[in-house]
C-alpha cells in the first residue's frame, strides 16, 4: 500500500481508537492472554502481555495497528515463546464466514486486482488491461451473504444451547468486521478441551461422518426404525429434514426401505450441506491462535468487530461503521457498488470522487481507491 494511503488510514484508525475506548475491552483474565497486532505494510507482532484496558488503549495509541488480536487461550506466561507459555485452557471459538457458504451472489460483489498492472476488474477471468490471469480477489459487503452467515450463527447457537447445554448468556456473538461472525463461548467444562476433542466437537456441529445406522438404517432393513421428528439433537433434525412432517413419515419410510441402504447413506451424506453448521473447522480446533479483538477495526474493511446483541437486526454497514463523514477526495476504481450507512456508493471507473471518509476508508481497505 502507498505511503500516503497508509498515513490516511492510520489517521482515521487513530481517531477511532481515541474516540471509542468504550467499545474496546480486554477479555476476561487479560493477564493470562497473549495479544498481538499488525501495522499496515508490516508483519505480525505477537507474544505481547497486556494486563488491563488501560494498557491496551495505550498500546493502540502508541502503535496505531491495522489489526489487533488476542488469544482465546489462557497461559501462565503469555509473553514467553509458545513452548514456554504453559497453556491452561481456551475459550471455545467459532468462525462463520460468508465466503465458505459459496452463495451464487458472490461473483457479483467480488473485485479482482491484477498482480501485474494493478487494474481492478470483475466478471472476467483475466485482466482487461494486460490479459494477466494473476490477481487477488476481494469481496465487498453483500446483504445476502450476511443473511446466509446469520442463518448459520442461529443454527450454531441452537445446537450449542440445546444439544450441549451451554447457556446462551455464556455465548457472545461478534460481527467479524468483514463478511462473517465470530462466536465466543466461555464455559469451564469446554475450556480444557484439547485440539483433538475440539475436532470431535467440530464433527458433531458440522454433521460430519454421520452413519446411517444412527438414524435407523440397517444393511438389510425391512422394518422402519427411523427417529421421530421431535427427537432431541441430530435424530430429530435428520428426521425433520427427511420427512418434513409427521404425516409423511410412513410413506417416505416405505420408500427409503425400498430404495435400500446405500441410497439412504447417500441421503445422510448430502444432508451435511443442508443441516450441518458451516463453521471454519481450523479456527475451533486451534487452541493457540490469536484472534481479532472485539471493538477493534478490521483492516480488510475499516469496519469494527462489533458485539451483536440482536443478530437478526444487526446491519454491518450501519452498526459497525464508526469512521466520520468528513469529505475526502480519492481516485476510485471499484467495479462493484456497496452500501454503507444506508447510502449506496459506486461503481466507480477510475474516477476522482469526493465521498464521506467512512466510504473512502472502506474503498482503500478493499484496495479499490487511493487518496489524492
Ligand atoms: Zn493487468
Ligand atoms: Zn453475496
Amino acid at each position: 500500500m502507498h505511503e500516503k494511503d497508509v498515513k490516511f488510514l492510520e489517521d482515521a484508525f487513530k481517531k477511532y481508537y481515541f474516540e471509542h475506548f468504550d467499545l474496546i475491552h480486554t477479555p476476561k483474565n487479560p493477564e493470562m492472554r497473549e495479544f498481538g497486532y499488525q501495522k499496515f505494510n508490516s508483519g505480525m507482532n505477537r507474544h505481547i502481555s497486556l494486563k488491563s484496558d488501560k494498557e491496551l488503549h495505550l498500546m493502540l495509541m502508541k502503535n496505531i495497528p491495522s489489526d489487533v488480536y488476542c488469544s482465546n487461550a489462557k497461559y501462565s506466561f503469555p509473553n514467553l515463546p509458545m513452548a514456554e507459555k504453559d497453556w491452561q485452557n481456551a475459550d471455545l471459538i467459532f468462525d462463520i464466514d460468508a465466503k465458505d457458504l459459496h452463495l451464487p451472489c458472490r461473483v457479483s460483489h467480488t473485485t479482482k486486482k491484477c498482480s501485474i498492472c494493478s487494474s481492478v476488474f470483475s466478471n472476467t477471468d483475466s485482466c482487461p488491461q494486460c490479459n494477466s490471469t494473476k490477481f487477488e480477489t476481494t469481496s465487498l459487503l453483500c446483504n445476502e451473504c450476511i443473511l446466509g452467515a446469520k442463518k448459520e450463527v442461529t443454527k450454531l447457537i441452537s445446537i450449542l444451547t440445546t444439544d450441549l447445554g451451554i447457556y446462551s448468556e455464556n455465548i457472545i456473538v461478534y460481527y467479524s468486521g468483514n463478511e462473517g461472525f465470530h462466536i465466543h463461548a466461555s464455559v469451564p467444562e469446554y475450556e480444557k478441551l484439547d485440539s483433538r476433542h475440539r475436532a470431535e466437537l467440530v464433527d458433531y456441529l458440522t454433521f460430519r461422518g454421520a452413519i446411517p445406522e444412527t438414524f435407523g438404517a440397517r444393511t438389510n432393513f425391512t422394518k422402519s426404525t427411523f427417529p421421530d421428528l421431535d427427537d432431541r439433537g441430530w435424530l430429530g433434525r435428520v428426521s425433520r429434514a427427511v420427512f418434513n412432517s409427521k404425516s409423511n413419515k410412513q410413506k417416505i419410510s416405505k420408500q427409503i426401505i425400498s430404495d435400500g441402504y446405500f441410497s439412504f447413506k447417500k441421503k445422510i451424506e448430502s444432508l451435511q450441506q443442508e443441516i450441518g453448521v458451516k463453521i471454519d473447522p481450523n479456527v475451533t480446533i486451534d487452541v493457540h491462535r490469536i484472534f481479532r479483538l472485539g471493538g477493534t477495526i478490521n483492516s480488510k474493511s475499516g469496519l469494527t468487530k462489533m458485539r451483536c446483541t440482536d443478530i437478526s437486526k444487526f446491519n454491518p454497514g450501519l452498526d459497525a461503521c464508526f469512521i466520520d463523514e468528513s469529505d475526502v477526495t480519492v481516485e476510485a476504481n471499484c467495479p462493484v457498488s456497496f452500501k454503507l450507512k444506508n447510502k449506496k456508493f459506486g461503481p466507480y471507473q477510475k474516477e476522482r470522487i469526493t465521498i464521506p471518509k467512512y466510504a473512502a476508508v472502506y474503498l482503500l481497505c478493499k484496495g479499490c481507491a487511493s487518496v489524492v
